[in-house]
């Protein structure tokens, strides 16, 4: 399997600082992972969305590109949703088919998706210290941009509030990047030998005939999950990318079997469509 060819495809508009952050912040975090190494020399592109929404056949080339990679995408709702919605069947299967006249060619196209947006066009609905001055059919169209097919394809959806000064400067203790390096690595390797015989080689690449063999759960974890589905109206495809979640954080906390907690996690980490897109 070669899961040599580490990229980074980094979008978003112009002049806007985000997308090196999240950089940073990824190369710090996974730069000694056997899937993703900074030692191996990573190719850092960045294309402005006026080149990205020009066609599908585009988003497949950044798909292929970023194979076993990461693609970051900021202000998601400013592309088209044209090329959105292109980005719905690689995710579900890791393979890009492409069809011409010609004949059709199919790409393995497996990638980790990072992807940021506002809640609204100001960008301060939701805040607690600052106004919004959208109105209420302007959110729900921004909203609107992010299709429910493409955001249930979001594993981890996580809210954010605007960084105060004072919280920079550091009010309380937290864990620095080495220290969650060190755990995420310890994660991954975990993953390689768990699936040294599959064809895949870490938790969000588990099939669904994988599910019922690694996601293993104690029968508190398993009736707090099935409780959820009744509650949020959980789709089957939202269950199994919980149960991959809920693996990965059962990886994280050194748990052979899933605990509730891991399953109460996984679910916290995708409350994002249940407030915002319902
Ligand atoms: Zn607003």
């Amino acid at each position: 399997m070669n899961i040599g060819k580490e990229q980074f495809f980094l979008t978003g508009i112009q002049n806007c600082e985000g997308e090196k952050l999240i950089f940073v912040q990824l190369c710090a975090v996974l730069s000694t992972t056997r899937c993703i190494s900074l030692r191996r020399g990573i190719l850092i592109d960045y294309v402005e969305p006026q080149y990205v929404v020009v066609t599908d056949v585009m988003t497949y080339y950044i798909l292929c590109f970023t194979w076993a990679g990461v693609l970051f995408l900021d202000e998601l709702p400013e592309y088209q949703r044209q090329t959105l919605e292109a980005l719905r069947q690689p995710l579900e299967d890791g393979f890009v088919n492409v069809t011409r006249i010609s004949g059709q060619a199919r790409y393995q196209s497996r990638c980790m998706l990072v992807a940021s947006m506002n809640p609204c066009p100001c960008g301060n609905h939701g805040s607690k210290s600052k106004p919004c001055r959208c109105k209420p059919n302007e959110i729900k169209r921004y909203l609107a941009r992010i299709s429910g097919p493409l955001l249930d394809r979001i594993d981890i959806q996580v809210e954010m509030d605007a960084v105060e000064l004072e919280d920079i400067r550091g009010k309380q203790e937290q864990e620095d990047t080495v220290t969650v390096q060190k755990r995420v690595v310890a994660a991954r390797n975990l993953q390689l030998e768990r699936y040294r015989d599959e064809s895949f080689f870490c938790n969000a690449q588990m099939p669904q005939e994988g599910i019922e063999t690694y996601c293993a759960m104690e029968a508190g974890a398993r009736a707090m999950l099935h409780s959820a589905m009744e509650k949020f109206h959980i789709s089957m495809r939202t269950y199994s990318r919980i149960c991959k979640v809920a693996r990965t954080v059962a990886d994280l906390s050194g748990h052979a079997i899933i605990q509730p907690q891991d399953i109460a996690e996984a679910i916290h980490l995708r409350n994002l469509d249940g407030r915002y897109w319902r």
